[in-house]
């Protein structure tokens, strides 16, 4: 029997350092029984074919792609049933969601339709497959505006300032009240604070379709000359300079928690709890500003910024609590806000 992991939205950004981090671990060179086979389902819809070529050439690795949309189950179905023939299926880490705020404030209904269906497909699927171990991407936007900080795993949930923030509250929702009807199963709930950079190496990154909304590759493309100037979203907030504070991690500390997740799972299976909940932040609040001032230093760039109007949909202030994730899964976040900026730019760099 091989052993799998299945990871749908693996050719996405956080997807595919995750990819790399199980290839990469998951070997018998790492004192595991045998290499695990890690199998992908991404549709494409914002990620391309060639990820998986850059994963191939990283890890000297094999690893498959299925190009299919978790929305439509029968297909899906399909997968499950020809991966877990002759295979155990060890786990599921569910990234493959839409994740931009303006999008979703933009386009409301396609963000519903498309991270709670394929949330549902996907878990009546491992249940049916008996996958006994179920990973989710959700995010520090269920907390809303805390009105206290740090952020802990037990903060109560905000009001959702948009609707992406809304899918990942009801998601987490859905897999309590699911959990209870499925006993045989553990669920990990990974909240992510702000996931930026690039792999070391460079080969992978974010690269997304659309015109990208997040901060930092706005900030690569600016200094790219991609772009004429970015703006900075309100400078009037009640922050220390005026813009708003996030809590930014590297990359490849978040993939590597979604690693301690399921090993925490196999080597617990009878003590841990039905569903953890993790907060994956380092627990420093950064300002827009000062992740500029960041960038400017590491790259020796002049950044082309204005401030500029507030944008709706963002709270002013957030950063984690992340201690349980540290104590529990043993995750120590490695990289601060200068190594996420340089390697951010050293994959702009690549693909000028
Ligand atoms: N931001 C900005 N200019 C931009 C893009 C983002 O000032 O061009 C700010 C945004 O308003 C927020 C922070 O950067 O305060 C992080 O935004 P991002 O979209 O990266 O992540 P979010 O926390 O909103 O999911």
């Amino acid at each position: 029997m091989q052993k799998k992991i299945i990871i749908t939205g693996g050719c996405g950004y956080i997807g595919s350092h995750t990819v790399v981090e199980c290839l990469e671990n998951y070997t018998r060179k790492n004192g595991y029984d045998e290499d695990y086979v890690v199998v992908s389902i991404d549709s494409y819809l914002n990620s391309s074919a060639s990820v998986v070529e850059n994963i191939k050439k990283l890890t000297g690795r094999e690893v498959k792609n299925y190009d299919t949309d978790l929305c439509d189950y029968e297909k899906t179905k399909k997968i499950f049933e020809t991966e877990s023939k002759d295979s155990e299926l060890i786990g599921i880490i569910h990234f493959a969601a839409l994740k931009s705020v303006p999008d979703s404030v933009a386009d409301p209904v396609f963000y519903y339709q498309n991270n709670l269906n394929s949330l549902l497909n996907i878990l009546k699927l491992s249940k049916e497959y008996k996958v006994k171990n179920f990973i989710f991407s959700s995010s520090c936007s269920v907390y809303g505006n805390a009105k206290e900080l740090p952020v802990s795993e037990n903060t109560p949930f905000g009001v959702a300032e948009s609707p992406y923030a809304y899918t990942k509250q009801v998601g987490e929702r859905m897999i309590i009240d699911f959990a209870k009807t499925s006993e045989h199963q553990k669920f990990v709930l990974l909240r992510y604070f702000n996931p930026v950079g690039a792999h070391v190496s460079a080969q992978i990154g974010e690269d997304p379709k659309n015109p990208p909304t997040s901060l930092v590759p706005i900030i690569t493309l600016t200094a790219a000359g991609k772009r004429d100037k970015m703006h900075v979203h309100g400078s009037d907030y009640d922050t220390r300079d005026g813009s708003c504070i996030r809590d930014y991690i590297h990359v490849s500390d978040i993939a590597e928690a979604h690693r301690l997740a399921i090993d925490y799972l196999v080597k617990n299976k009878e003590t841990a709890e039905q569903i953890e909940i993790f907060n994956l932040g380092t627990g420093n609040g950064v300002t827009v500003l000062e992740a500029i001032k960041a960038f400017e230093k590491v790259s020796h760039q002049k950044l082309n910024y204005e401030l500029g109007e507030r944008r709706e949909g963002d709270v002013v202030e957030i950063y984690a609590d992340n201690q349980k994730a540290k104590t529990v899964l043993g995750w120590i976040p490695k990289y601060g806000i200068e190594e996420m900026m340089s390697s951010a730019w050293k994959w702009q760099e690549r693909n000028v």
